[in-house]
């Protein structure tokens, strides 16, 4: 598997996602959420003839609840490059807060059943493989 545009090495018309693949990402369905759009785009370049450009960065996040009422949000890639979603001043991911606890116990759920599962995405946008 290509760590970066997620296509198998060997039989590229295999594409991967989720707990299952063999990248040496922390396996999150955080991960599995930014991956999904990365897929789809190389999918559809590869389909009609384009060389995917698409790459995935690592990303993962998790959630670590260290005291009733506080989480460290953990937000990283390859490499344990952090990789915050949101400003330090609003949400600290290296500390534990009382914002990643409201955000877990109470944004995220219905973020999850309302948008994620019905296919709805806006904060995610596939970054494009840098020409090296
Ligand atoms: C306790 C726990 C807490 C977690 N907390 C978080 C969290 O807070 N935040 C976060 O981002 N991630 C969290 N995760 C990780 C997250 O749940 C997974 O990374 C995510 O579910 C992976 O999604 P997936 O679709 O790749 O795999 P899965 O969700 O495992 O889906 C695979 C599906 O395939 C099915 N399947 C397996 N074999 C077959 C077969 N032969 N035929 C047909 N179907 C099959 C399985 O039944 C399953 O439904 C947590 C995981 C656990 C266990």
């Amino acid at each position: 598997m290509d760590h970066i545009t997620l296509r198998h090495k060997t039989y590229t018309n295999i594409w991967s996602l989720g707990d299952v693949m063999n990248a040496p990402n922390a396996k999150t369905a955080a991960a599995a959420r930014m991956q999904a759009p990365i897929v789809a785009e190389n999918l559809v370049a590869d389909l009609e003839g384009k060389t995917p450009s698409a790459q995935y960065n690592g990303y993962g996040s998790c959630p670590l609840t260290v005291e009733r009422g506080k989480i460290v949000l953990a937000e990283f890639g390859y490499g344990g490059t952090l990789l915050p979603s949101f400003p330090t001043w609003l949400l600290d991911g290296t500390k534990p807060t009382r914002a990643a606890w409201i955000l877990k116990e109470q944004i995220l759920p219905p973020v999850y059943w309302w948008a994620m599962l019905r296919g709805k995405e806006w904060m995610i946008k596939p970054e494009k493989v840098s020409a090296s």
